[in-house]
């Protein structure tokens, strides 16, 4: 993915007035709701400390924890294989659907399974597959990626869908959202009573007793897990908590901090083949927990705490740069905003995602807004430093040794009032020579041309604020002569 895409996506997506109309309406509800909420409910910080608490506690016991889980699936009669790269993860599904002779798999909304892209592995296996969250089955349809993590559709609006609709499933034409609603989950109805099986992400699996939590508002994932006979499940190594007590507290964090709900419509718990005497449920469950860079994150104290994301997207609803560019521009990557501006370059490398830690504001929002207070503007800020030096161990080439040298010899002048006075003169001169309009620099060229491709640039002063502060002194009226026998309260007076 070249520079460009990254600017020539957001350039589109600021000029598109129904893009901005509809990621305005997900900021204004969810973003707004969820910083007033932190503000509102101190007492809610109690919680969101003991959830940081207990993610920092299992990822330095992720060994123990994903050994724990392990058992205790097995134990549940279910097969868990560790995957250390996407590829591993793509060939024990592809396997184990064509040992079971597959031919229909339905797919519960899944960051991961994005990150695997086992929806390619699917095609080029022959095997027909169906998204089954709503947005993801019209991204699906529309054959484009999810623009935003729980909201993947959010970049179309109703006449889009209806259209599309239409088209794709031959509905009669409708822009009227339950009739859409009612249509598209007709059409899914039909996917799940022929699947051979379902594959889902993980929200939450819980060591203790073996299982996954499964989190929706659609019933989708609770059907896609349960009606097929076989399941299953895509789980970053990351994604686990030691006991029910603190899944109570993350899963609180998770709908509040994803859609401002106390708790989501549905919560599912699946660990296993159907249990003797009970009506639904697979008869085979897999777990597949999957590496695919996590170790090598977890391994850095810089960046290990992104690993505390519980990918609920509320720092795409209050970051100003995802407010504009929205989720295609960041390089079409999984996950966008905040959080992919600094998981895709950790993920897929620092130099080829480069343009994603570059381009947030380091305002701070998201800091505010995550429910677990991951500190993504300080992590992007490491992200930057890696560019701008290079860095062996992430294999970060540097960017721009020339931006090395400039500010070496911007440092150089600050300590150096004669050489910082000639650098300013020359600036200025040149400065000068460059088109104005109103008195702002209109276009620079060079190195300095970025400055002035979106906006205007304000001219050198003509006096730095050292000659103004120097001028000052020197036409300074002189303090009056003291006048003999003054006293002390004249001198205040004349003060
Ligand atoms: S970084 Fe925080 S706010 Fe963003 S998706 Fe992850 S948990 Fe949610």
């Amino acid at each position: 993915m070249n520079k460009s895409f990254y600017r020539e996506n957001a350039k589109k997506a600021i000029a598109d007035d129904k893009l901005q109309a509809a990621i305005d309406l997900i900021q204004d509800r969810l973003g707004k709701g969820i910083l007033n909420l932190w503000k509102e409910k101190p007492e809610m910080d109690e919680l969101r400390n003991r959830v940081k608490a207990a993610k920092n506690k299992n990822l330095k016991n992720l060994d123990i924890l994903l050994a724990q889980l392990a058992d205790s699936v097995e134990a549940r009669g279910g097969h868990v294989f560790f995957a250390e790269t996407a590829e591993e993860a793509r060939l024990y599904t592809i396997e184990l659907a064509k040992r079971r002779h597959v031919k229909l798999v339905v797919k519960g909304k899944s960051m991961l399974s994005a990150e695997i892209k086992i929806d390619q592995a699917l095609v080029d296996a022959g095997i027909e597959h169906w998204e089954t969250d709503l947005g993801e089955y019209l991204v699906q349809l529309d054959e484009d990626i999810p623009s935003h993590i729980i909201a993947p559709a959010v970049h179309m609006n109703r006449e889009h869908i209806g259209d599309l609709l239409a088209k794709r499933i031959g509905m009669p034409l409708s822009y009227d959202p339950p009739t859409l609603t009612l249509a598209a989950r007709k059409a899914l109805r039909r996917k799940f009573l022929k699947a051979d099986m379902g594959i889902t992400g993980c929200n939450i699996a819980i060591a203790e007793t073996g299982q996954v939590s499964l989190v929706s508002n659609e019933g989708n994932i609770r059907m896609a897990g349960t009606m097929p006979p076989i399941h299953v499940a895509l789980m970053g190594m990351e994604r686990i908590v030691a006991n029910m007590q603190e899944h109570k507290d993350m899963l609180q964090l998770l709908t509040l901090g994803a859609a401002m709900q106390k708790i989501s419509t549905y919560v599912s718990f699946n660990g296993g083949p159907v249990a003797e005497g009970c009506p639904d449920g697979p008869q085979e469950f897999h777990l597949i927990i999957i590496d695919n860079g996590r170790s090598k994150i977890l391994a850095d104290e810089t960046f290990s705490e992104i690993l505390n994301c519980i990918r609920c997207g509320a720092c795409l609803n209050v970051c100003p740069v995802y407010g504009k560019i929205g989720g295609h521009s960041y390089n079409r990557a999984t996950c966008s905003g905040p959080i992919g501006a600094v998981i895709e370059p950790l993920l897929n490398g620092i130099n080829a995602q480069a343009d994603l830690c570059k381009g947030e504001t380091l305002c701070g929002a998201c800091l505010k807004a995550c429910p677990v207070k991951n500190d993504i503007p300080r992590m992007l800020l490491a992200l930057r430093e890696k560019l701008a030096y290079g860095d062996e161990k992430w294999a970060v080439e540097q960017q721009n040794p020339l931006e090395e040298l400039a500010f070496r010899g911007v440092g150089a002048a600050m300590v150096s009032p004669g050489l910082w006075h000639t650098g300013e003169k020359v600036v200025r001169a040149i400065m000068k020579k460059k088109p104005h309009q109103n008195n702002m620099v209109t276009a620079m060229s060079g190195p300095g041309r970025a400055w002035t491709e979106d906006r205007d640039l304000p001219p050198i002063a003509e006096k730095s604020f050292a000659r103004l502060w120097k001028e000052k002194l020197e036409n300074r009226p002189l303090p009056a002569e003291k006048k003999e026998g003054s006293s002390a309260k004249d001198e205040g007076e004349e003060k």
